[in-house]
């Protein structure tokens, strides 16, 4: 799993993942505080946590936490 986050200016704007379900799709969290939804990107040594959980809108549908690096699904 590889969270690319994008930075501008010292500023992160935008997190992207492939969906981890493997449907290939792209993933993608605002992160910059004035846009809704917006995500929180925590940086760990064993790798990024995303604040609050990710779900694909439509396609697979996929939820899930992205903690310290590792996927967390959430059944529904
Ligand atoms: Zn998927």
């Amino acid at each position: 799993m590889t969270l690319v986050v994008a930075r501008e200016g010292g500023t992160s704007w935008i997190a992207g993942m492939t969906c981890p379900c493997g449907c290939g799709r792209r993933l993608e969290m605002m992160l910059l505080p004035e846009v809704r939804p917006r995500w929180q990107v925590a940086e760990h040594r064993r790798g990024p946590s995303l604040y609050p959980s990710v779900w694909a809108s439509g396609g697979c549908r996929s939820h899930f936490w992205l903690r310290r690096g590792e996927v967390h699904w959430c059944r529904d």
